[in-house]
């Protein structure tokens, strides 16, 4: 028994010091990946998370879908799912939770953070001062835990805000902005008139319904909104739609998004009450009666405050040109994505997004602050102006810078170095390539290959797919819309192509052959050839000679113009880094076919052509001559890890069930470990809650596979993989004169396929 008589001097709190390499404030998307990508390459991470779950905007207590570049697949963006981190995380959480339970996906990241041996992981600890050793240097942070009752002061050479608001960049005094930029400030054309539009977005707050199976009441609280028609848009409320479908529940852009989050989170119950109401007892909607209330959201999710000053600043320009910089270290996608301040009480669309032709690099210098000398930055606080931070802030974009973060602070410790020395030409590259290593994938920087063994080696393949057919066995697709079939083809080769047709009736078929003006995109803006056809009815074979070829190495659409009365045969064959895309809608990132932007806005207008989830997505049938040679060997050393201007892929033939790959050396090599780097296909967005996935692993991953060396000695074998990246670490290093790569074909009608293989020599 514990018994205290009166302490006349008061009590003080447990008070526990920490001393560590890398201080991450705020548990978000941006603080994980920046905490496990510095706690893998070697140092000491405490990550202090204000709440009981981490994930942020992402966790169960808010409930948003994790999302990037990707953009729910509905803008030009192929395979440009975020690498790295994020991506282990939504390929373990498809694994784990195809359904989207966002309860389960709190699990999977205190999961990934508790593997991690070099992370302290402070849960509920609120941080709320701190002390600098000069005006530019933050010596240690105050946390608070009200559950434990305890104090923690964590002192460190470096930190990272990720905290969404700031916290630390502000305590610390660090420069800052809130609100739009006009846009002379950047020549933004983008830049919203701020007398009308107002400044900044709305927080909003989500609700689950369910249906229970019998009747259920509902009485409103007395704070619920009483007068639906406040809401201007009411009329788009739907009962079977809930959580992140009512984005557009948004308030509080007109008020201090910070200081006033308490008023505008009972304003927004209050709309989510009221909603609720209307739907339960306004008699305006059928088959409400068995519907209750699962859940409403406690935390309102935020989506703008603070973005600091750091040593360069995103602008809309650099989105929208894609502009290139020698810094980048990660990469955007998601839409310029503005919102009316009055958010649900505006009678304006509740958001205007506008897409770039592809997607744009983010430079290291966004991460670096301008005046504190050891701080980073993470999540929406970086440095950027208020039209690009719209499409920045989305959270695989945030993890994703964020792991640049990670990694820059392990580099800046070992060498003893500030955030900003980074920016030295050598330090910058290393940055770069230990980020693409873990899968970063920053654009147009390969992997190096002056240390991968598999360089070095003669490698033999059993079997290597030469496309001469994607095979005529599958459906039959009316053309209600455009379709287009995405072809690595090579510059100055004339091709010829054969599909099958089903012509309803006598037409005309309209055939172009296009491609996009910057080789890495895929907006096919620029027709290399038109073709038209007179055909009759019925089933039938269609030559199409090309007669054009490509300058450069890039990916060819061939489009078959929308047309009722014609149906084109699909397969069911799929092969890593070939896709069918439709010149369909997507109304969710307000993609309408074509992009049309406001006169003046520099933004351009494009047509979208997208692909269709699985089990959908069928490429179309299709005999091509000279066979598409793409697929070679000597892909899997090009050091990149998903497709760009070509598949950069190895993949074997169809037929062949247990491809093999023989990696030879002329003198003994002392191997250490071996890296692979699969098909996940980057195309999938992989909303991490709410929407679901047709499959749990990806059909393009290779799941068993071994390794051997030369007297065919196992050496590892792994079964059951889903993970883009494997790699198997030797406990003691080897001596190899080969290494056998034997691997099973996961699915029959996908050919196996590897974007890379790193082979780590013993360089000690
Ligand atoms: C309604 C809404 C819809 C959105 N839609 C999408 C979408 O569909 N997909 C998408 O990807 N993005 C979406 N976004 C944007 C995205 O959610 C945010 O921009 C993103 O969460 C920012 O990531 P972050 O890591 O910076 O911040 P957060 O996710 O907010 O994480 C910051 C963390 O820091 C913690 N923290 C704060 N202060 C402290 C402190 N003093 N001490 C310790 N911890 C602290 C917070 O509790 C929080 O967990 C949306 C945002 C909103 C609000």
């Amino acid at each position: 028994m514990i018994e205290e008589k009166l302490d006349r001097n008061g009590r003080s709190f447990k008070n526990v010091a920490f001393d560590t390499d890398f201080v991450i404030v705020g548990g978000g998307m941006s603080g994980v990946c920046a905490a496990i990508t510095a706690a893998r390459a070697g140092i000491k991470v405490i990550l202090v998370q204000d709440r009981p779950v981490l994930g942020g905007n992402a966790s169960s207590e808010v409930r948003l879908w994790v999302l990037g570049a990707t953009s729910h697949m509905g803008n030009n963006n192929r395979w440009s799912r975020e690498g790295g981190v994020i991506d282990e995380i939504l390929v373990e959480n498809l694994y784990k939770n195809k359904e989207g339970n966002p309860i389960i996906f709190d699990t999977i990241l205190l999961d990934k953070i508790k593997q991690e041996k070099n992370i302290t992981l402070l849960l509920n600890t609120v941080v709320y001062d701190l002390e600098k050793s000069e005006a530019n240097t933050i010596k240690k942070i105050f946390g608070f835990n009200s559950q434990n009752e305890t104090k923690y002061t964590i002192t460190a050479p470096l930190f990272c805000d990720a905290s969404g608001d700031g916290v630390i960049g502000y305590m610390s005094g660090a420069g800052y902005r809130i609100g739009a930029e006009d846009s002379l400030k950047y020549g933004e054309k983008f830049a919203p008139d701020v007398t009308k539009y107002g400044e900044l977005l709305g927080h909003s707050i989500y609700f689950y319904s369910r249906d229970t199976g019998a009747p259920v009441k509902y009485i409103a609280p007395s704070y619920a909104l009483k007068d639906i028609t406040k809401i201007p848009r009411f009329g788009n409320i739907n009962t079977g739609e809930h959580g992140c479908k009512f984005w557009w529940l948004e308030y509080g852009g007109r008020k201090d998004t910070i200081h006033d989050t308490e008023e505008i989170k009972w304003e927004l119950w209050s709309v989510v009450y009221g909603v609720w109401n209307y739907i339960k007892n306004s008699g305006n909607f059928k088959n409400v009666e068995n519907l209750t209330l699962e859940w409403v959201g406690v935390i309102p999710g935020k989506r703008e405050s603070r973005r600091f000053d750091g040593l360069y600043t995103l602008t809309q320009q650099d989105i929208i040109e894609q502009r290139h910089h020698n810094d980048a270290v990660s990469f955007g996608g998601w839409a310029i994505d503005l919102h009316p301040a009055d958010g649900v009480y505006s009678k304006e669309s509740g958001c205007t997004q506008y897409h770039s032709k592809g997607i744009y690099e983010i430079p290291y210098r966004c991460f670096v602050s301008k005046d504190i000398d050891n701080l980073f930055f993470a999540g929406r606080n970086i440095s950027t102006s208020h039209v690009a931070h719209g499409s920045s802030r989305v959270m695989a974009t945030s993890a994703f810078g964020a792991q640049a973060v990670g990694m820059a602070a392990a580099q800046c410790l070992k060498n003893k170095m500030s955030p900003r020395d980074i920016l030295d030409e050598n330090q910058l590259r290393a940055l770069q390539q230990s980020l693409n290593l873990t899968g970063q994938s920053i654009p147009h920087i390969p992997i190096e290959q002056g240390r991968n063994l598999a360089g070095s080696a003669q490698i033999e393949a059993s079997s290597t797919l030469e496309l001469d057919e994607i095979p005529f066995d599958g459906s039959w697709y009316r053309l209600d819309f455009s379709v287009a079939q995405m072809l690595p083809l090579n510059p100055s080769t004339n091709y010829d192509f054969e599909v099958e047709l089903d012509v309803l009736q006598p037409t005309t078929l309209n055939i172009e052959l296009r491609y996009a003006e910057k080789p890495e995109n895929y907006t096919p803006d620029c027709t290399a050839g038109k073709l038209e056809y007179t055909l009759q009815s019925g089933v039938q074979r269609l030559k199409i000679s090309s007669n054009t070829t490509l300058l450069a190495k890039q990916y060819i659409f061939i489009t078959f113009t929308k047309n009722e009365f014609i149906k084109i045969r699909t397969s069911t064959k799929r092969y890593t880094g070939l896709l069918s895309v439709f010149n369909k809608f997507n109304l969710a990132v307000n993609n309408h076919g074509k992009q049309e932007p406001p006169l003046g806005s520099g933004i351009d207008s494009f047509e979208f052509w997208c692909p269709e989830r699985r089990p959908e997505g069928h490429n179309i049938a299709m005999n091509i001559q000279p066979a598409i040679t793409d697929f070679d060997i000597i892909n899997i050393i090009n050091g990149f890890t998903r497709p760009t201007i070509k598949s950069n892929a190895w993949i074997a033939a169809l037929k062949d069930e247990y491809p093999e790959l023989i990696l030879s050396w002329s003198s003994q090599q002392t191997v250490k470990g071996v890296t692979l780097y699969f098909d996940t296909d980057f195309d999938h967005p992989m909303e991490s809650v709410q929407m679901g996935h047709p499959e749990s692993r990806i059909p393009f991953c290779i799941r068993n596979f071994k390794l051997l060396d030369e007297k065919k000695n196992l050496i590892a074998e792994v079964n059951d993989n889903y993970q883009t990246i494997c790699r198997i670490n030797f406990s003691e290093p080897m001596k190899l004169n080969q290494l056998v790569l034997q691997m099973e074909r996961s699915e029959s009608n996908i050919p196996c396929s590897l974007f890379q293989i790193y082979i780590e020599g013993d360089v000690g």
